[in-house]
């Protein structure tokens, strides 16, 4: 990406002309959540000024555009993951609510007491807590893959893990603190040997690498809207037909029934079976320009123009701030950098680059877990988007250096 076009990138995106305390505002907490193109602002104005009512159940012309936008979003969406049919694309509040739904509705079809479910060391607590809830339910167990120093996943002691009792898989395909790419492609191979299935928390990564759900043979892959330059409150869950046509329904209520009578209820097919009550048909119409918009750039161009943030800003940090520990050292990385100084807390330098204009999370980043087996209080992330520049970095590694001066 030259630095044209990375212009050009940048004005698209109205909040990045922002002062912070006077200051550029220099956003490195893309992990967290990225900033929305005017596109997709647009997108969500001009649905609630034109196309406006409640979908699926209306006959006039204002319900039937509204309907017809929110399904061809669910094209937008099938095609963006490379899934053969759109009726295997669930619309969510995010990837949360997905992981909740498949741990939900596939432990009431498939699980019973002694079964096991097996994740990673390296998960976010959104691919923690609705297994350990299923385990307790059920009466269980969680498994856990371990990783290595480099935060990278122990496949043999998965190999090892994987028994006649493991009942489904659930990974990251990205680490939000570690920024580890899973070899996800190996780890569903290794669990369908057993027929296992495999849920994929692609979270992190659908913003950086292309996916594609088939060629991953993936049985279940879930992301949220907003880390992807899309609205809040909106993702998807991908799930293969034969799968979510075997599950019960997460949640009852309008739109996921074909009859209902005080007596029995029969349930709507795929995809409405799962998705109860009015839809966030404006969230998902501009989710869909958030994805059009990142195809548009291009993701391979996406994914060169952040690796090389990375290592630009991974170089400078280890050669000019002293006491630097880079947290996850994996290979293959994504463009998140997780570290500590010294015995600095996070917090405190966490506090002092944001007086500075400069967005970077500190703290567990939800993967409690993974911190307490680092042995660590946290961390300090530091994860790009597209619209990150390297002249950002200068001013965010000459800041830390400013900040470290003034709390080592
Ligand atoms: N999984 C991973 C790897 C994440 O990074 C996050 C958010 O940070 C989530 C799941 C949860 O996403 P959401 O809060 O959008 O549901």
């Amino acid at each position: 990406m030259n630095d044209i076009q990375l212009q050009n990138i940048r004005a698209e995106f109205p909040i990045l002309q922002e002062k912070i305390y006077n200051k550029e505002l220099i956003y490195f907490d893309n992990g967290a959540t990225t900033q929305k193109p005017k596109c997709v602002i647009d997108r969500i104005t001009f649905g609630y000024e034109h196309l406006n009512a409640n979908i699926h159940r209306g006959v006039h012309y204002l319900s039937q555009k509204a309907t017809e936008a929110h399904e061809d979003a669910r094209t937008v969406v099938a095609n963006f993951l490379g899934a053969k049919t759109r009726e295997e694309i669930i619309f969510t509040r995010g990837t949360t609510e997905a992981i909740n739904l498949i741990a939900f509705s596939f432990g009431e079809a498939f699980c019973t007491e002694g079964d096991e479910v097996i994740v990673s060391e390296l998960e976010h607590h959104a691919n923690i807590v609705p297994w350990q809830m299923l385990c307790e339910r059920k009466k269980m167990k969680l498994r856990v893959i371990p990783i290595n120093e480099n935060g990278e996943l122990d496949v043999d002691a998965y190999k090892s893990l994987l028994n006649e009792k493991t009942k489904i898989v659930a990974i990251a395909h990205v680490s939000n603190v570690l920024g580890t790419i899973n070899p996800v492609k190996e780890i569903i191979q290794i669990a369908h040997q057993q027929n296992v299935p495999v849920l994929v928390d692609g979270a992190q990564a659908v913003p950086h690498i292309k996916v594609d759900v088939v060629e991953l043979d993936a049985d279940f892959y879930v992301f949220s809207g907003h880390k992807i330059y899309g609205p809040t409150g909106i993702g998807a869950l991908y799930g293969k037909a034969k799968w979510l046509n075997q599950i019960p329904p997460y949640q009852g209520g309008g739109e996921m029934i074909a009859t209902v009578s005080f007596e029995k209820t029969t349930y709507n097919e795929l995809p409405f079976k799962f998705e109860a009550g009015t839809p966030d048909y404006i969230g998902s119409t501009a989710l869909a320009e958030a994805l059009k918009y990142v195809e548009m750039i291009g993701l391979d161009q996406i994914a060169e123009h952040e690796h090389s943030l990375l290592t630009y800003c991974t170089e400078r940090l280890i050669n000019e701030i002293e006491g630097i520990r880079i947290i996850g050292t994996a290979k293959e990385k994504s463009a998140v950098i997780s570290f500590l100084v010294g015995n600095i807390h996070p917090y405190d330098i966490g506090m002092l680059l944001d007086k500075l204009g400069i967005a970077v999370r500190t703290g567990h980043h939800c993967a409690q877990p993974l911190i307490d087996s680092l042995g660590i209080p946290g961390t300090v992330r530091a994860s790009f988007a597209l619209y990150n520049t390297k002249s950002e970095i200068d001013v965010f590694v000459d800041a830390l250096k400013k900040v470290v001066g003034m709390l080592g």
